[in-house]
């Protein structure tokens, strides 16, 4: 069965140059509901935890430095069949690739400083709901 559950994270370039608003529209335009949302700065550990299964990459060292630069805009979204959903909602991971319409192709500035994350299978987008978010701050 498809979950309904997913997490994005706004990430730190997109929140800076003020895209969250235009970015949030976008996501309930395309008819996710948004159950838990908050502003986090991650700490260095965190962000390796977060992006763990990535340790290793060329990119990672690159990756959690930049996450770490600013505040995040983190969602836990909700919608039938929700990662492969809003994971067409976003695009291509490099924004150049990206298709048209796509958050990260509207928002992102490169394949570093994409503009959101999105879960990529309902067994993470439980795993990343709990590292953001307790049961109260659910809706
Ligand atoms: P996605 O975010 O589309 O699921 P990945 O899980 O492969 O993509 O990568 C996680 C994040 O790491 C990407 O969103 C991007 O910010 C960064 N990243 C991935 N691949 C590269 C790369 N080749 N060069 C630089 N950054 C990368
Ligand atoms: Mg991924």
């Amino acid at each position: 069965m498809k979950g309904k559950i997913t997490i994005s994270l706004i990430k730190p370039y997109a929140v800076k140059n003020g895209y969250a608003g235009q970015i949030l529209a976008k996501i309930n335009e395309a008819g996710f509901r948004i159950s838990a949302m908050k502003y986090v700065q991650l700490s260095l550990g965190q962000a390796k935890k977060f992006y763990a299964i990535h340790n290793g990459q060329k990119y990672f060292e690159k990756l959690v430095n930049f996450m770490i630069t600013g505040p995040i805009v983190v969602l836990l979204l909700e919608k039938e069949d929700a990662v492969a959903s809003y994971r067409k909602l976003i695009g291509a991971t490099d924004p150049h690739r990206a298709e048209e319409g796509t958050l990260r192709k509207l928002f992102g500035a490169s394949i570093e400083m994409n503009a959101v994350h999105g879960s990529d299978s309902d067994e993470n987008a439980i795993k990343e709901a709990n590292f953001f978010f307790s049961e109260m701050e659910r809706f």
